[in-house]
């Protein structure tokens, strides 16, 4: 294998072209816009522009002129194309973790006399948390019963209200087949809630197709909306005007400048708004999404695919004895757009290789991370990303002291 091979794929990419929306700086290769993507090109403009021109010359006039109060539906239903939902079943608003109460308490009070919410014991920690302290908020009845991914079918039962799933594991970059694993809930009278932070954006999705009830995800991820951007939230159109979400915030009432005094939903998915949004933010998600709108999203998961498969063949044969072991199943199939492998030093070898300009992760306990953005990471990149990584481990730089002391962030 040659690097000229590699040149030569990127030649005939149908989604090359997608790369140059993308400001990225020179030589770094950005392996980790699975937790925060790239600067798409426009999003300075458009976020100048709402600020000068909306913000500053039209003032809260903008809120109509200039539709800042649809703007959580509008990029919602965007998202809702890149998730295979309809119009109408997805908004963006507040945080993942915010939407994930709010779409579990709807899920609970759907399945009155199930208690049990159960999800695998390797979900993300923010999800395990919120489903902890709501079972909590609830009562003593309530349980979160967190078992091994291969356990979740024995762990459904007459008990179980809600099946709560994170599409890829964030660790492992393991994928998890939305339909079937919906279908078993189903089968056990739940309903199931999926989490698409590492699925939105990297690979085609369709909730409606899997009967899926509700889900959520992440803007700052695949979707490159920006640090901190904000997340969306899809409730099935067949759930609409059932329980509303216990968050009665005046935005999601039926009528928010009737001024009322109490709460009544509205009727279809807004009523999952709670507060006023950050159109600064919104404003810098609607370019990212608008970017992924543009690629063909069977096209991107067959890009994902081919450098994922490549980066695993290549570290595998150029780092052989090294002390690295492959944590992401080997099935292209059965992973979404990242990998990991195991190694026992592997928060200072990630330092080493960021400060070669290689962008990756560090997850505890022992894991490298590497996720392949498809719209912009390049097959090239990843034959030097593996370059880069067999001379981190070859050359013994990792060893160095500086790449030892933990950050706040890893
Ligand atoms: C990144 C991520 C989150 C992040 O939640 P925030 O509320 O945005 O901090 C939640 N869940 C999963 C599965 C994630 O990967």
């Amino acid at each position: 294998m040659h690097r000229s091979a590699f040149e030569a794929l990127d030649r005939s990419d149908p989604l090359a072209p997608l790369r140059d929306n993308f400001l990225l700086p020179p030589g770094v290769i950005n392996l980790d816009g699975n937790s925060l993507g790239a600067l798409p090109r426009s999003t300075a403009a458009r976020v100048s522009r709402v600020i000068e021109k909306e913000w500053g010359e039209d003032l809260i006039t903008s809120w109509n002129r200039h539709d800042w109060i649809e703007m959580p539906q509008r990029v919602g239903d965007k998202i809702a194309r890149l998730v295979g939902a309809g119009a109408g079943e997805v908004v963006v608003t507040e945080s993942t973790s915010i939407n994930l109460f709010k779409v579990l308490a709807v899920a609970l009070k759907m399945r009155p006399g199930r208690r049990a919410i159960v999800s695998e014991v390797e979900n993300f920690p923010t999800d395990l948390y919120m489903a902890e302290g709501l079972t909590k908020l609830l009562g003593q009845d309530y349980i979160l019963r967190l078992v091994p991914a291969h356990h979740l079918r024995h762990a459904l039962g007459a008990d179980t209200a809600v099946l709560m799933l994170t599409q890829v594991n964030f660790r492992t970059g393991a994928l998890h087949d939305m339909a079937a694993m919906t279908a078993a809930a189903h089968a056990a009278g739940a309903l199931a809630i999926w989490d698409l932070s590492h699925t939105a954006g990297a690979l085609p999705v369709d909730l409606d197709g899997a009967q899926a009830d509700f889900a959520i995800g992440c803007g700052y991820k695949y979707l490159n909306g920006g640090p901190g951007a904000p997340a969306f939230v899809y409730a099935a159109a067949r759930h609409h005007g059932q329980a509303a979400q216990p968050l009665y915030g005046w935005l999601g009432h039926d009528a928010p400048f009737d001024f009322a005094t109490s709460y009544r939903p509205a009727a279809g998915i807004r009523q999952y708004v709670v507060s006023t949004p950050s159109i600064l933010a919104l404003a810098a998600l609607e370019e990212g999404v608008d970017l992924l709108l543009q690629a063909d999203l069977s096209e991107l998961r067959a890009k994902s695919q081919a450098l994922t498969e490549a980066f695993i063949t290549l570290v595998e044969a150029r780092c052989t004895g090294l002390g690295l072991s492959l944590a992401t199943p080997r099935d292209p199939a059965r992973r979404g757009s990242q990998v990991s492998f195991a190694h026992d030093h592997s928060y200072a070898v990630m330092q080493a290789l960021i400060a070669r300009g290689v962008i990756g992760d560090f997850r505890a306990p022992d894991l490298l991370r590497f996720g392949f953005s498809p719209l912009y990471i390049r097959h090239v990149d990843v034959w030097d990303a593996a370059e880069a990584l067999r001379d981190v481990l070859v050359s013994g730089a990792w060893q160095r002291p500086e790449f030892q002391q933990r950050a706040a962030v890893t």
